[in-house]
């Protein structure tokens, strides 16, 4: 058995020093404070859970810095972006999806996640074509995990029509789309190709949109697993808004409100335009708030209201979405720092008890557990094993402990001070770097090489 001690960790009752957490292969078997060092032991710094990357597609990662200049139109914007996301999609083969996943896993894991919920609606060859296995593309996904190790959560998504008005699939949409019987085709085979990977990966269902499902639709994936975790995305542009209200008649977490049993299986990626009402009535339900707020940033989306949701006891957790930056403690201190900006004060998320680097990792570790379905989120005997140990070392960490020492990582650090990291007891990061960087950096590589002037 693996033996890990810990100088500090932050465990479900709190920070404790010289801890020895010992792993029974996926999970945490012990924890035992104030232990002394023995042979064998692995000895890090800090030991921390490792959230669940709870909002990610994989391949736009490969047009990360394609689109930050200025296109024909007055303004760019979300939509104009999408337009460029279309066009480039329609390259990218199988393969091209599996290498550039490995390598966004990778880079997740590096980063201090511990596990990767993957909203993947790149379905069809170009053109719209099904492959033969109409499966193929999560099966990528599913490859590139077993590549990089990192704990999947694979979440097929159903994307059925152009906008909410039930309009055709757009040329550059229709590579994502399905009817609601092919949807449950690739459900099972996504389910069949999950087999090949540990006991921790899961599989959950994905409406992708109120735009892009019928709300009968809607209502027949929440009815598909009946318990996996149901993501979808919500309110995150002012024009998506303005659709739903024009079409359904009230605004999408009205609208969702009333007419879903929204619970704990759920997660709402974004939330970015929601009104106070909103707001509160959403967080009574258990649902996770999927935030992105480096994503959220660059799409000029709009800032998710964490004050109001985290004092209403909200539930929260981190993606990167569109993954043009993976890194887990810049996504922590943008979410904070856009309350800040807002709002005109400091430390906006904290508590009387608990700083704002706490507040934050310990939300995203348990709402990321959470919306993934996984038994992990806070170090404690009979977890999964989701870990990051932060190398106490670095300058920027010196001196520091407790709630203190993630404040620093968090606001004066950045993510090269993760050392180690585990995914359900999988040791992926050493020293700082994956065990299989260099094999997985150099598929990446060739991929984007080809993908140039596209
Ligand atoms: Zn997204």
């Amino acid at each position: 058995m693996t033996r890990i001690r810990a100088e500090q960790a932050l465990l479900t009752t709190g920070w404790a020093r010289d801890v020895a957490v010992t792993l029974d292969g996926a999970r945490i078997a012990r924890i035992e404070p104030d232990s002394a060092p023995r042979a064998g032991d692995i000895a890090v710094g800090a030991l921390l859970p490792a959230p669940a990357n709870l909002h990610s597609h994989a391949f736009q990662r490969a047009m990360a810095g394609m689109t930050e200049r200025r296109g024909p139109s007055d303004s760019d914007s979300f939509w104009t972006w999408r337009q460029l996301m279309f066009r480039f999609l329609d390259q990218l083969t199988p393969e091209d999806v599996q290498a550039i996943a490995a390598f966004v896993q990778m880079e997740m894991l590096e980063a201090g996640y511990g596990a990767s919920v993957e909203f993947h609606y790149l379905h069809h060859a170009p053109g719209g074509t099904p492959y033969a296995d109409p499966a193929e593309m999560a099966a990528r996904v599913v490859r590139a995990a077993q590549d990089s190790g990192i704990g999947l959560t694979l979440l097929p998504v159903l994307y059925q029509q152009g906008g909410c008005d039930g309009r055709a699939l757009g040329p550059g949409q229709v590579r994502f789309g399905n009817t609601p019987d092919g949807f449950a085709r690739l459900v099972e085979g996504a389910e069949t190709a999950l087999g090949a990977l540990p006991d921790d990966a899961r599989l959950g269902i994905a409406p992708h949109s109120l735009r892009a499902v019928t709300p009968e639709a809607l209502a027949l994936c929440t009815r598909l697993r009946p318990t996996a975790p149901l993501h979808m995305h919500l309110a995150e542009q002012t024009a998506e808004v303005d659709e739903v209200l024009a079409f359904l008649g009230a605004r999408p977490v009205e609208w969702l409100l009333d007419h879903a049993a929204v619970d704990d299986r759920w997660c709402l990626i974004h939330c970015t335009q929601m009104q106070r009402p909103e707001t509160l009535a959403l967080a009574a339900t258990r649902a996770v708030a999927g935030l992105c707020p480096i994503t959220e940033s660059s799409l000029g989306d709009g800032i998710f209201d964490g004050v109001a949701w985290t004092r209403a006891q909200g539930r929260f957790g981190i993606g990167s979405d569109s993954n043009i930056r993976i890194t887990l403690s810049e996504e922590l201190r943008t979410l904070d720092h856009s309350q800040r900006l807002r709002d005109r004060v400091r430390a906006a998320l904290a508590t009387p008890t608990q700083s704002t680097g706490r507040v934050l990792l310990q939300g995203a570790a348990l709402g990321g557990a959470q919306a993934a379905g996984r038994d992990s989120g806070t170090l404690a005997e009979g977890r999964l094993a989701d870990m990051l140990a932060l190398d106490t070392r670095r300058v920027d960490l010196e001196g520091r402990t407790g709630d203190a020492l993630l404040d620093a990582w968090i606001f004066a650090g950045d993510d090269r001070a993760v050392a180690e990291v585990w995914s359900a007891g999988r040791h992926l990061v050493r020293a700082g770097r994956h065990v299989a960087r260099d094999r997985i950096e150099t598929g990446y590589r060739a991929v984007v090489r080809r993908l140039q002037g596209v």
